[in-house]
This record gives C-alpha cells, sequence and structure tokens, in this order.
C-alpha cells in the first residue's frame, strides 16, 4: 500500500478507537516510505483542525461519515501540499491514485478537483484560516485552549505554536562512556552537525535528525535519545554513593538509566514499572548502556506489594499525566486526550505521592516530575499534598531556566532547540515531623 493511502487509513482508525500513532505506525515500519508516511499522520494531527477547515471550504457539500479514510487522505494531501517539500503535481497524482487503493475509484474525480482548487484558492483560504478562532488555527481542542490559558495566560498562544512544531532530536551522552566534549568531537569527526544544550550538561541537539542506527556510537551506549528537560532530573535528585535509589514510574528507562550513569556508586536503583510490556523496555535499554539496575513490575501505589521496608534516600516520581508539555513529540495527543482523563491522572497522582512518602527515609528527598503543562497535574498536587503532610517540605530549585511555581519549577517547550514542557518539584522529608518541631 502507498504511504498517503496508509497514512489515510492509520488517521481514520486513530480518530475512532484505534489508539496511538505510535501503535498504530508500528505494523508499517518496513514499508519503503515509512517516513513519509509518518510525517503525513503526524502533520494532519498538528494540523487537524486548520485542515478540516480549509477542506470544509474546498467540498461542495460534507463528505459521508462512512468516508473518514477518504477525509484524511485530503486532509494529509493539503498538508503535504503547505508545508512539505514534495512536487505539487506529485502530491495531487499520488493522492488521486491513493483514492483508487482504498476502494474508492467514484472519489478520484473529486480528489483531483479538491486539490487543484485549493492550489488556485491557496492565498484566499489561508487568509480565511487567519481569521479564525485560536483552536481552529492551532488546532487544539477549544477545551484546551481553555486549559492551558487557564493556567498560562500570558504564554498561551506561544505553548499552542510550540505544540505544533517539529521536536528537536536531543541525544543524551552517556557520562559513563565520555564526557559531552568527547560525545560531541565522535558526532562531528562522523559528519554528524551537533549543538550543545543550555541547560543540562549531558544534552547535545542534532539539527538535522537522523534514526538513532546512523548515529555513530549509539549502539555501543554512547548516546540515548532523551529530551533535555528530563536530563536536569540527576541534577536535582543529586543522588550520593551509597544511596538506595527508587525510580517509581520507570518506563522506557530514560531516567533511571541517566540517574546510572550519572552515580555509579549507588547501593542499588529499583526500576519500578506497572506495565510488563514496558518494564521489558527498561531492560533492553539498560542492556544497551552496560548497566544495572533492580527492576519490578507492581503497582507503585501498592508498597506491601513490591517494598521490603527499607527506605530510600532518594525517590523519583515521573508520574503518568497528560503529557500537555510534549504535545510536539506526540501531537495525537490533541486527538486523544478528553477533559476527564486530567480528574483520573490528577488522582493517580496524589495517590502515587502519597503512599511513596512512606518509603522515603526522613532527611530523604522525592523528586515529582511530570511532562505535563496543567497546574492541577502539578503545583496543585504538591501544593495539597505539602498541605495534608506534616513532615514534607519543598526544597527550592535554584536555577535559570523555567518559572518558578508556588513550588517546583515549570519548563514551558520551546523550540528549535530547547526543552519539552516538564515540571520539577523537590520535596524533603523532614527529620522530625512539621508538629512536632514546633
Ligand atoms: N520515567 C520514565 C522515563 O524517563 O523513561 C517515563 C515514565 S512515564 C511518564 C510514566 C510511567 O509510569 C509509564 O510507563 C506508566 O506505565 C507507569 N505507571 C503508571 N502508573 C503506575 C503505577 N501505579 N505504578 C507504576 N508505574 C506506573
Amino acid at each position: 500500500m502507498s504511504p498517503r493511502a496508509a497514512a489515510a487509513r492509520v488517521l481514520a482508525q486513530l480518530a475512532g478507537p484505534g489508539g496511538a500513532i505510535g501503535d498504530l505506525l508500528a505494523p508499517h515500519r518496513e514499508l519503503r516510505e515509512f517516513g513519509l508516511l509518518r510525517e503525513i499522520c503526524h502533520g494532519v494531527c498538528r494540523h487537524r483542525d486548520a485542515l478540516d477547515f480549509l477542506l470544509g471550504k474546498l467540498l461542495e457539500r460534507p463528505l459521508r461519515k462512512r468516508d473518514q479514510d477518504l477525509r484524511y487522505l485530503l486532509l494529509g494531501a493539503l498538508h503535504q501540499l503547505r508545508e512539505l517539500a514534495v512536487p505539487e503535481h506529485a502530491v495531487v497524482n499520488e493522492t488521486v491514485r491513493a483514492a483508487g487503493e482504498l476502494g474508492k475509484d467514484w472519489a478520484k474525480p473529486l480528489a483531483n478537483a479538491v486539490l487543484r482548487n485549493f492550489q488556485r484558492r491557496r492565498d484566499e483560504l489561508e487568509l480565511a484560516l487567519a481569521g479564525e478562532s485560536a483552536a481552529v488555527r492551532f488546532s487544539h481542542p477549544q477545551w484546551l485552549v481553555e486549559a492551558i490559558g487557564a493556567d498560562w495566560p500570558r504564554h498561551c498562544q506561544p505553548i499552542l505554536e510550540q505544540n505544533n512544531v517539529r521536536p528537536p532530536l536531543c541525544l543524551r551522552v552517556n557520562r559513563r562512556k565520555a564526557d559531552r566534549e568527547q560525545g560531541m568531537r565522535r558526532l562531528r569527526e562522523a559528519g554528524v552537525e551537533c549543538d550543545p544544550g543550555q541547560l543540562a550538561p549531558s544534552a547535545i541537539y542534532l539539527p538535522k535528525p537522523r534514526p538513532v542506527g546512523e548515529i555513530p556510537g549509539f549502539a555501543e551506549g554512547w548516546f540515548s535519545v532523551q529530551d533535555e528537560a528530563s536530563q536536569l532530573v540527576p541534577g536535582l535528585l543529586a543522588a550520593a554513593p551509597g544511596e538506595r535509589v527508587l525510580d517509581a514510574c520507570a518506563a522506557p528507562g530514560g531516567k533511571t538509566c541517566h540517574l546510572l550513569e550519572t552515580e555509579p556508586g549507588l547501593a542499588s536503583c529499583l526500576a519500578l514499572e506497572r506495565d510488563a510490556g514496558r518494564s521489558a523496555m527498561i531492560q533492553d535499554n539498560l542492556a544497551r548502556l552496560g548497566l544495572d539496575a533492580d527492576l519490578a513490575v507492581a503497582d507503585a501505589a501498592d508498597p506491601p506489594a513490591w517494598w521490603d521496608g527499607e527506605p530510600f534516600g532518594r525517590i523519583l516520581l515521573d508520574a503518568p499525566c497528560s503529557a500537555t508539555g510534549v504535545i510536539r513529540r506526540h501531537p495525537d495527543i490533541k486527538l486523544l486526550l478528553r477533559p476527564a482523563d486530567l480528574a483520573a491522572h490528577a488522582a493517580t497522582q496524589a495517590r502515587l505521592l502519597r503512599a511513596l512518602w512512606r518509603c522515603l527515609k526522613p532527611g530523604g528527598h522525592l523528586l515529582y516530575t511530570t511532562c505535563s503543562l496543567l497546574r492541577r497535574e502539578n503545583e496543585q498536587i504538591t501544593g495539597r499534598f505539602l498541605a495534608e503532610t506534616d513532615d514534607a517540605e519543598t526544597l527550592p530549585i535554584a536555577a535559570d531556566w523555567g518559572i518558578e511555581c508556588a513550588q517546583g519549577r515549570q519548563l514551558l517547550p520551546n523550540g528549535p532547540v530547547g526543552p519539552d514542557g516538564f515540571y520539577f518539584c523537590l520535596l524533603s522529608k523532614a527529620l522530625r515531623g512539621k508538629a512536632a518541631a514546633r
């Protein structure tokens, strides 16, 4: 099947009960033009409402419900005409052909007319689009525009814009193999352009993204792919030699591995993950990087199921969340996330935080992080926890990055060379409870 027809099918499934785009794309990985397929799928997710607006102006009457595949084929073609360096005649011809592949020969003249019409009326249509609401122009559900606007009124439009850019490729250099200078030298000697990150000492950006198989040293464990925001974690958790560390929501293991690369002398590191399939990914990453951790598949909110009763000196809770800070990497979030999901995430986050606190030793630190932009998953969770927990206090994060919150710090997504949206709050367990200390 051609990449255009395959993209139409994947996108129609995604809009139904299909699941995340990564899972839907996985069976197509061997396709010769997989890159184009993925670009069309991601592009349509990024700009779906804007593309639907344009398509609506080009159709004499709306498409039938059962023609969702055709709708997505045409949205994909409009995306190619607007943003990709594919010759326009090829976009039109291949889209018409793909309509046949979808078993819709009757739609070939329609596809041809819609796309040629767009070529003729492009300026007028783009002008009309510019007058539409932020939700349509930036293709975000209205409720999400409102939620981001309520939490970040001054930053709302830049966030919506940043959510629609192609994310940078950021590598983490494995400190056990090389320092950043050596890592960058190795890349440059192989002709790979690279720049140091500005926030995390291990971060290296590749301005021209490439598959990991083509990154020199990747297979030998010199590098991992990890956003720069996530690479700030070991510096904040500051685990010392001899410390017992728990990474409570660990898969696929990016932060577990980074913690181990940064401090080889830990007494132990337990990587806990509820999902067995995802836990296997932690093992794969540890093996590639030549690292070792204890793995357990269990619900972190149920310590009796996995905890030996020996307290940890450092705990990382990288909590499951709405992932609204990483929409640029996973644009399907805009199609899949529902308002009710936020309440469910907040309940899980609060439950995890309360349960894990019991496993932290007095004087120990717990770092709460999410890749969410929304205060109800971030400072409202940590704020309520602090109010109800006698022996918890926040430690200031002295940093020149991000925005200081009531407690913790927030990074907003910032491209083309910059971090994802991420929240950090460092909590310390008092040696005596606040009440006892008074
Ligand atoms: N820290 C990871 C990394 O850097 O690679 C990313 C973690 S991801 C944000 C959250 C993970 O928590 C998911 O893999 C999810 O399956 C897991 N998870 C969700 N609820 C959990 C629970 N109750 N107990 C343990 N793991 C959980």
